[in-house]
């Protein structure tokens, strides 16, 4: 198609984005598409986090640097890369609008994942994210920070060891559950105890946790929080935050550390292309993974809202996206060969794997391929579907290292007080706890 606009780099597929869908795309590319001329990935940045451990890595029982890959291993030669944010995506002319210039395309994939929704403007400037690696580092700081304030020796303001997370979804669940191990593990291990006991407050706005699973993955989170001794408040809002706790229903909480783990939202490049979106701004896909009015467009993973025969629209999770992107490439590879009719093309086929929620170290509840499973069970289980998830083998190693570790070596940037070494040392410190011949992170 000829276009009316200079475009200043193409190729025959453009790939946005280089998560979870992306990468899976790459992975099973056909050999016609895996050349630099006729694939090209775009993403904004040079390495790409596996997020749903971030709240392993926030209380230092994952190195950061065992959840963050290179993108560029993903091209090798097999596409071109990219490295520029997406602005605008013209639908008519075929070309995405990038900070690296215009770039054509004539089969577009596009998989730019979520954001987090900020905090209504009341708790904005109060909360910490939750949303990436970097934010459960300024987190793990914080509660080593928290630790080391509540064991010293100079006075601490009420709350000093109060965690309170805004959001009873799995994200929610998953660091309170951590949070409320870590602080068990500090007062096993740690010489000094804490002028005040350690509190873990979760909010939720509706009545149950994690609402859209089954109501078996509630119960036994509420049984296993309470077991760790996280206070779980059910159809609370948390309607104001300021550097000191929060307040609901006319109550106040002291608490130092505030988190928002609630609220996601589709990419804002997705929300702004025409079609119909979902109230998190997801785009309406149909049973080819493609825009309907455009058919070479693909919306893959968090960003594209798919909506399963039986199911339902499919929720933004890892399992989805992971079988989208293959399924994309083959479709791709069919479309090459000519096949355009629903008979050539079969429509996505989403193998329903089920879920499983990590309860802290020890603890989990699942509902996977018909069996309903909690405690050590669930968490190997979700062991073993993280390392399958991470297609590193580096990366894999390492992690499977951090958790083989943790139990002789101890929470990385937890030191013998309790706290993190702050700014440039925190490198230093994380490598020394990777390589063994620094500090480790055991608190004595
Ligand atoms: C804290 C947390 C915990 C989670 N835990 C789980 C879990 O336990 N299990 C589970 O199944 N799911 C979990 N999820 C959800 C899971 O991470 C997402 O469903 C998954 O990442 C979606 O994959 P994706 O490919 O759509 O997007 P992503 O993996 O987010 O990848 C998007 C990519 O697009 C790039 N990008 C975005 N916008 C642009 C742009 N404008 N220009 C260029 N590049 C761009 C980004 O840099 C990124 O590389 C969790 C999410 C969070 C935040």
């Amino acid at each position: 198609m000829a276009r009316s606009v200079r475009v200043d780099r193409g190729a025959r597929v453009v790939v946005v984005g280089a998560g979870f869908a992306g990468a899976s795309l790459l992975r099973h590319l056909p050999p016609p598409l895996r050349k630099p001329g006729e694939t090209l990935l775009v993403d904004r940045r040079d390495e790409w986090e596996f997020i749903p451990l971030a709240h392993e890595v926030a209380v230092g029982r994952v190195h950061p640097g065992s959840v963050r890959s290179p993108v560029a291993p993903l091209c090798r030669d097999a596409c071109a890369l990219l490295k520029a944010e997406v602005t605008g995506v013209d639908l008519d002319e075929k070309v995405l609008h990038t900070s690296g210039g215009v770039v054509g395309y004539e089969y577009l994939v596009l998989n730019p994942g979520s954001v987090a929704t900020p905090p209504p403007a009341p708790l904005r400037d109060h909360l910490q994210k939750f949303w990436s690696v970097d934010d459960a580092l300024a987190l793990r700081g914080a509660l080593a920070g928290a630790w080391k304030l509540a064991t010293g020796t100079a006075p601490a303001p009420p709350g000093a060891l109060t965690v309170a997370i805004v959001g009873g979804g799995a994200t929610g669940v998953e660091l309170a559950a951590e949070v409320a191990s870590l602080f068990d593990y500090l007062r096993r291990r740690s010489h000094r105890r804490p002028r005040e006991a350690p509190r873990v407050v979760l909010f939720e706005a509706t009545d149950r946790l994690m609402g859209w699973l089954d109501p078996y993955f509630d119960r036994v989170a509420r049984q296993t929080l309470a077991n760790l001794g996280v206070e779980v408040l059910l159809n609370t809002v948390v309607d104001e935050a300021s550097g000191s706790g929060v307040r609901f229903g006319g109550e106040f909480l002291p608490a130092a550390t505030r988190v928002w783990a609630a609220g996601v939202g589709a990419a804002p490049l997705v929300r702004e292309l025409p079609g119909e979106h979902d109230p998190s701004g997801r785009i309406a896909i149909d049973e080819h993974l493609t825009l309907p009015d455009h058919p070479e467009v693909y919306v893959l993973g968090d960003a594209g809202r798919y909506t399963h025969p039986k199911l339902g629209p499919l929720p933004p999770t890892a399992s989805v996206a992971v079988q989208q992107g293959p399924w994309a490439a083959r479709d791709l590879k069919r479309r090459l060969r000519g096949a355009e009719s629903r008979r050539g093309r079969p429509p996505f086929r989403f193998f329903d794997r089920g879920y499983v929620v990590s309860l802290g170290p020890e603890g989990g509840v699942a509902d996977a391929v018909g069996l309903k499973l909690r405690g050590p069970a669930a968490q190997a289980l979700y062991r073993s579907v993280f390392l399958y998830y991470i297609k590193s083998r580096r990366d894999r190693l390492l992690t499977g290292a951090d958790w083989a570790m943790e139990r002789t070596i101890g929470r990385l940037g937890f030191g013998s007080d309790g706290t993190s070494p702050v700014g440039g040392q925190q490198e230093k410190h994380d490598e020394g706890w990777r390589s063994r011949d620094g500090p480790p992170g055991r608190v004595p």
